[in-house]
């Protein structure tokens, strides 16, 4: 069933060159024992590995089963060597790291049967050769004879038609050598037995054909192959291959002997890892927290619809502006026209029909709301029993209620009335203070408590204003009005209206929206709805409707700006019926969404001067924090990543270094069949295990560290666990781990796939 026709092979070491075999000429039987005897040199184990498919002849032919092996390609090659083959090798070749019967099933697991079945087959290959109490042992734990049995064991175990022995007994005691010979024997009855020694009465009392070699020539054979006989026994080659679970068993047993060398490696590899991870969660702690923090007190910063506004968008684009180059312009001698801050600064007219919008908002949406007016109060109070004007700018706004003019969330979440009584009396003012009691001293002054440091609470309770209405106010000399000069006179009419402070407002203990609040007098809107009422009835606004000039100065409108100066005169008069500002508070995140909408929809298909532009507080605070948190991460992640770099190249090298030390078993490996696909595997295996236990173990390692980390960042800041490691973070970590150390393991692994398997068998 094998025949060699004419076999040559030469080694060529530098220019000389060595004739293993010189023209061999050899029939095998199916079933024979065959001694091949012959001085050390004479290209024995040259013979049997061409014979096993390890080494490849340079010319002739190698029949198996009468079919010519010319064409055959290494995955033939591999194929046959699992199937047909079994070798058994004087140094045993077994590999240490992993069990008996480890070794017995590796062989098994390139001819792709189940788990289940492999095992049953190793023990009985194991059984038969008498090793059935030492399988879990090691193979250092066991005796050269014992260590041989295993080989044997392995060499049948796929039950080969031909068993490839090279000097079996050559490292042995005559005794044992003698039971190895009786085992080989007994068991290969049924096959074909080509075995090389140098011990011609080994030879001469086992085998049947002896022959002898000397100088890569046969110059003996005892029982020579005559033409006539004929095979019948056919074989056939299967495919052989690993599977990838037993590669990484293979490479997870071979780390496991070199346990401190691998949990260096990881730790030195994970490195990247966990900086990347900390940094991942400490970023996204602080994003949580920043959402937190917003949607608990920014959501509630309210979108202004002032007078004066700012395009937010044409100040982005301007500071984005690239197209101006610096370098090519300076150098000409010319003048450009540049936009400016000034041209993002919007003028905002709101309308009655811009009004209608705001009334139109559903109610869920608003958690509060408020107006500023324009409207000139004729106020007036007693200051050290003075009557004294009392200057409104800045000091008095309306309390934010819902459209229905009830109490808003805004109010009872960021303040508490901390003394007197809130009501719906429109002639009931409140002090707002902040959440240590304190008020602007410009406002005290305005008030009429000048350089005092403090004040009790009943000193400023029901503290008296008097609003003088128009009609009062002005008195009409000719067709022309001024101010009446009376004013004690005025302070004591009946028509006025008195206000009165009746309760203390602050804003709530580390509130951040009473933080940002400014402090002051609060009154109801329905005040301001009454006043205007009343003055534009008054005599002096009816008048001033009508003539085409300012009633107080009897100056002309000019003809261009005739609305816009009557109506700035009117809304002196306190006749203004749409306010100058609007702060509207949305309910939480989601309404403030839907409240854009509605007011970017009444900016559609209105040109630029008609449009009404806000200011929406909360985004222009999140996008700076929300931007300089993805700025900082992305760089830090940056230099983290090279550390991840470091670790992939010094996997290589280390996946080298376990490719040297691993020779041995690539050669044996290949011997029991093994593709250059499949000891790629083994090495992509290995570097997968370091790769995902580094990942594995920087995101242990990081998470630890998150504790502590959280600690110091609690007692720093006060915010409590702000760093968490996300799931999905953690996952795409450990796959990079492992993406970028089978990258740099990669090579390595190329390497040992293309190792010679008889140099590789020849290593130590
Ligand atoms: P044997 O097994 O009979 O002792 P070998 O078949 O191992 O002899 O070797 C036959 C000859 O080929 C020897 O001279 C040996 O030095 C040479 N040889 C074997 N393998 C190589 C090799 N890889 N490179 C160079 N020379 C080799
Ligand atoms: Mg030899």
């Amino acid at each position: 069933m094998l025949e060699l026709k004419n076999i040559k092979k030469s080694y060529k070491t530098g220019d000389f060159v060595q004739h293993a075999l010189q023209g061999i000429n050899l029939k095998f039987r199916t079933n024979e024992f065959v001694a091949i005897l012959g001085p050390s040199g004479s290209g024995k184990t040259t013979l049997l590995n061409i014979i096993g498919g390890l080494d490849r002849y340079d010319t002739g032919d190698l029949l198996i089963n009468g079919r010519s092996t010319k064409k055959f390609k290494n995955k033939n090659w591999d194929s046959y060597r699992n199937n047909c083959i079994g070798f058994i090798f004087q140094s045993y070749n077994l590999i240490s790291h992993i069990s008996v019967l480890d070794n017995v099933i590796l062989s098994t697991t390139l001819s792709g049967y189940s788990k289940k079945k492999r095992k049953k087959m190793s023990i009985e290959a194991l059984e038969k050769v008498g090793l059935k109490n030492h399988i879990h042992k090691k193979p250092n734990q066991l005796s050269g004879g014992q260590m041989q049995r295993v080989a044997i064991a392995r060499a049948l175990v796929n039950s080969p038609n031909i068993i490839l022995a090279d000097e079996p007994t050559g490292a042995l005691d005559s005794k044992t050598s003698k039971q190895i010979m009786d085992l080989i024997k007994e068991v290969a009855k049924d096959k074909l037995v080509i075995m090389v020694t140098h011990n011609p009465d080994l030879a001469k009392e086992y085998a049947n054909r002896v022959i002898e070699f000397k100088d890569g020539e046969i110059i003996n054979d005892s029982n020579p192959v005559i033409n006539e006989e004929i095979s019948n026994n056919k074989f056939s080659i299967k495919k052989t291959s690993m599977s990838y679970k037993s590669a990484i068993n293979l490479s997870f047993n071979n780390l496991r002997t070199k346990k401190g060398r691998t949990i260096i490696t990881s730790f030195a590899s994970s490195i990247g890892i966990i900086g990347i991870a900390l940094i991942l969660s400490l970023s996204n702690g602080f994003k949580i927290k920043i959402d937190e923090f917003e949607r608990n007190t920014l959501s509630q910063a309210p979108i202004l619809i002032s007078k004066q506004s700012m395009d937010m968008n044409s100040l982005k684009d301007m500071s984005n502006d690239k197209s101006h180059n610096l370098k090519e312009y300076t150098k000409k001698e010319k003048i450009y026209s540049l936009k400016s801050v000034q041209n993002t600064i919007h003028i905002n007219n709101i309308t009655k029909e811009y009004m209608d919008v705001i009334d139109g908002i559903d109610n869920n949406l608003i958690g509060g709301i408020s107006y500023s007016r324009a409207t000139n109060l004729n106020l007036y109070t007693k200051i050290n029993d003075q009557i004294r004007s009392v200057d409104t700018t800045y000091i008095m706004s309306s309390l934010p209620t819902n459209k229905d003019g009830s109490d808003s969330t805004i109010m009872t979440d960021n303040f508490e009335m901390i003394y007197g009584e809130r009501t719906s009396n429109k002639e009931d003012l409140y002090l707002l203070v902040d959440s240590r009691n304190r008020i602007d001293e410009s406002i005290l002054e305005k008030l009429g408590y000048k350089d005092q440091k403090e004040l009790d609470f009943k000193d400023i309770i029901g503290k008296e204003f008097k609003v003088i209405l128009n009609d009062d106010f002005y008195k009409k000399i000719g067709n022309r009005y001024v101010i009446n000069t009376n004013i004690d006179d005025l302070y004591n009419d009946s028509n006025n209206i008195t206000l009165t402070i009746k309760g203390i407002i602050r804003g709530k203990k580390d509130n951040m929206f009473a933080k940002i609040s400014s402090t002051g007098i609060l009154y109801n809107p329905s005040l301001m709805e009454y006043v205007i009422e009343k003055n534009n009835n008054s005599s002096i606004v009816r008048d001033q409707k009508e003539f085409d000039y300012n009633i107080l100065t009897m100056e002309k409108f000019s003809s261009e700006k005739f609305d816009e100066e009557k109506n700035n005169i009117l809304s002196y008069l306190g006749a203004d019926t749409v306010p100058i500002a609007i702060q509207l508070y949305p309910k939480d995140f989601n309404s403030k969404d839907k409240i854009l909408k509605i007011l970017d929809k009444y900016n559609k298909n209105k040109n630029n001067r008609d449009k009404i532009i806000y200011i929406d507080q909360a985004e222009m605070i999140t996008s700076l924090s929300g931007n300089i948190m993805d700025a900082i991460t992305i760089v830090l992640i940056a230099f983290s990543s090279i550390s991840l770099i470091v670790s992939s190249i010094m996997v290589g090298i280390i996946t080298y270094t376990s490719v040297l030390e691993r020779t041995k078993e690539i050669g044996i490996l290949r011997a029991l069949g093994a593709r250059k696909k499949d000891i790629a595997r083994v090495f992509n295996a290995e570097t997968l295990i370091i790769g995902f236990s580094s990942g594995l173990l920087g995101i242990i390692i990081a998470r630890i560290l998150i504790i502590p980390i959280n600690i110091i960042i609690k007692n720093l800041t006060n915010l409590e666990s702000v760093a968490k490691l996300n799931l999905i973070h953690a996952i795409v970590l450990i796959s990079i781990s492992i993406l970028l150390t089978l990258i740099g393991g990669s090579i390595p692994a190329r390497i040992a796939s293309k190792k010679d398997p008889v140099e590789s068998l020849r290593s130590e």
